[in-house]
């Protein structure tokens, strides 16, 4: 498939045949995310659209999963994507699920009604970034949108029926905002409780901003074991209803994966045992970024 630029995808979409119906993030002002610095933000008309289809068509006939890239997709309108998702089901015949991210904006600017018409088209899944619950760390962050908005947006699209995957970041506060972030992120996601909920740890590439800030000295980052302590304090705090928690992304030092509220107390003395006996044999070691 040709794409432009670098493509991101959700790990759980790994095995998805990725379309490029957007290019870069809208927003793109995130200071910790470096993902479409390089980007241009730009819109693909319909007919970019249905030549993508029929490349990917040709290309994996037998595609059962898809997912709508870049960035925020779903910030496409609504008609358009329901023309999207009518071709998708059309075109290719073993097709399960469609997945897309959605920036919290973007999912406030749909109506319920305007998400329902999505979910019986076939949206299935919708990846929506949190980073933190925190209004300050939110702010810091340029993020846009303050923790009501993320609440908003979260319970939207459960209300709608369409399964959702939030993200928080471990760290994303430096040491300064490390309990508020844990406390504030845990009260967002209690009031979304999403189906899904991941968490990565804050890794800064070169063209991030917030990278400038660790350089001068103005934001400290959090050793591995504060990062752990700062997730355990997150998941004390966490009352979701039936939430697939997964903390095994790349960025993570630790891989954890389990079914909330069922397994939250093994979860947390999962957590308790690594942190308490110094357990840094159990860390993943190409994360150890010399801290
Ligand atoms: S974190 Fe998400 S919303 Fe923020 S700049 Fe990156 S892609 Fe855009």
């Amino acid at each position: 498939m040709f794409y432009e630029g670098s493509i991101y995808r959700p790990p759980s979409e790994a095995s998805s045949l990725i379309l490029q119906v957007t290019v870069g993030c809208k927003h793109n002002q995130c200071t910790f995310c470096n993902m479409y610095k390089g980007k241009r933000y730009r819109e693909k008309s319909y007919s970019e659209i249905k030549e993508i289809i029929k490349e990917g068509a040709s290309l994996y006939p037998s595609a059962e999963r898809i997912f709508l890239a870049d960035g925020d997709a779903l910030t496409l309108d609504t008609d358009l994507l329901v023309t999207i998702l009518r071709e998708l089901y059309a075109t290719f015949p073993h097709l399960q699920r469609v997945g897309i991210y959605g920036g919290p904006l973007d999912i406030l600017a749909k109506s319920p009604e305007e998400l329902n018409r999505l979910r019986q088209h076939g949206l299935h899944i919708v990846y929506l970034g949190i980073e933190s619950g925190s209004a300050e760390i939110l702010k810091q962050i340029k993020k846009g949108v303050t923790p009501q908005d993320l609440i908003t947006a979260g319970q939207r699209i459960v209300a709608s029926g369409i399964l959702l995957s939030c993200t928080v970041i471990s760290g994303l506060g430096g040491k300064e905002y490390s309990k508020e972030h844990a406390l504030e992120t845990a009260k967002v996601v209690s009031a979304i409780d999403p189906h899904y909920l991941g968490t990565l740890t804050l890794m800064l590439e070169p063209e991030a901003p917030l990278l400038r800030q660790v350089k001068a000295g103005t934001f400290k980052l959090l050793n591995p074991w504060e990062i752990l302590q700062e997730l355990e304090l997150m998941i004390k705090h966490l009352e979701v209803s039936n939430c697939i928690f997964r903390s095994n992304h790349a960025s993570n030092y630790l891989t954890l994966k389990a079914h909330l509220p069922e397994e939250k107390e093994t979860l947390l003395t999962a957590l308790s045992d690594v942190i308490e006996q110094n357990r840094q044999d159990l860390l993943r070691p190409e994360t150890w970024r010399g801290l």
